[in-house]
């Protein structure tokens, strides 16, 4: 959906807002199983003495298996961006303009990229997570396992053979 942003531009203390829900069909190629609900998206762009800046909260769920226990987990975000909107990048060393050209701003794939940065790049179902037994599979998180918690010492093998002769 793209936002027309010639008015806010050229009218100085003016402001437009915006209230829509987005859906992605190729979010979910970004990692394995990840699925998204859709994207409700809330929020304004302000002309303030000449500087414009878009201003929105994206709110939203996703889920994904743990990356230690592979349990699916839903993580809910509320989260609010900010960009400082520009007719082009010159004189302009911010990483965080964004540059609207001709007046118009695609504010659906803007979103998708401030959401894709979003993401952790580790997805635990709890930062204590035990994962998984290596040895038998066993998710450590509902109980402990009969599988030795180390593995056996080479050494020390030997050791044990001698001691049964
Ligand atoms: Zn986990
Ligand atoms: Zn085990």
């Amino acid at each position: 959906m793209p936002l027309e942003l010639n008015n806010v531009f050229v009218t100085p203390d003016s402001k437009i807002e915006f209230d829509d829900c987005f859906v992605y069909d190729d979010l979910s190629s970004e990692g394995e199983n990840l699925t998204f609900s859709p994207i409700k998206v809330h929020g304004n762009v302000t002309n303030t003495g000449g500087l414009v800046e878009l201003t929105y909260t994206a709110d939203f769920k996703y889920s994904k298996p743990c990356d230690r226990c592979l349990t699916d987990t839903q993580k809910t975000v509320k989260k609010k961006f900010v960009h400082t909107l520009a007719l082009s990048a010159e004189n302009e060393e911010s990483d965080d303009i964004v540059v609207v050209t001709g007046y118009t701003l695609d504010l659906f794939s803007l979103v998708r990229d401030d959401i894709l940065l979003e993401l952790p790049i580790k997805h635990l179902c709890s930062e204590t997570c035990l994962g998984l037994c290596p040895q038998c599979g066993q998710n450590l998180n509902e109980g402990s396992c009969n599988c030795k918690k180390e593995a056996v010492d080479p050494r020390m093998a030997v050791l044990d053979e001698l001691l049964q002769d």
